[in-house]
């Protein structure tokens, strides 16, 4: 099923400028305060640190761990029906922030907290970008607390 047949979100404001970063550099970015250099997302008018109204949207390495995710194993979206199960990945990035993700390689059976993944950025039109979650093979795996309880044994 090709992408065309997909209904493509139109992303608006501060969401526009979020996709934006990522279509025109094919990476992705997130807000950061001008003022205290916080990363925050989804992307806000004022700061939530210290309520600056000035900010950019910086290049961040995608880098980071899975916080919590879904599978899915049904969609009312006939596009999309060849596509389950599927993965939606709530990832902790490396910079602060957590971003809402779709796992793109990796066995949705094998996907559990702490996995250390990526984020990439595919672009669609030039105001939107899928957001995928990739494996992050060159990173060491976070440990549960069971694990570290057992090293300090
Ligand atoms: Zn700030």
């Amino acid at each position: 099923m090709s992408t065309a047949d997909k209904q493509i979100p139109r992303p608006a404001e501060l969401d526009l400028e979020f996709f934006q970063a990522a279509t025109s550099t094919g990476e992705l970015h997130v807000q950061k305060c001008a003022d205290c250099s916080d990363h925050h997302h989804p992307p806000r008018l004022y700061c939530p640190r210290c309520f600056s109204d000035r900010y950019v949207f910086e290049k961040v390495s995608g880098r980071g761990t899975v916080y919590s995710y879904t599978v899915s194993h049904f969609t009312t979206e006939k596009a999309w029906k060849d596509e389950v199960p599927w993965a939606t990945i709530v990832v902790q990035l490396d910079e602060g922030p957590r971003l809402v993700g779709t796992a793109r390689g990796i066995d949705p059976g094998a996907i559990r907290i702490g996995l250390p993944v990526r984020v990439v950025t595919e672009t669609v039109t030039d105001d939107f970008a899928y957001l995928w979650v990739e494996a992050d093979a060159g990173a060491e795996p976070e440990k549960t607390g069971n694990e570290r309880a057992e090293e300090a044994r």
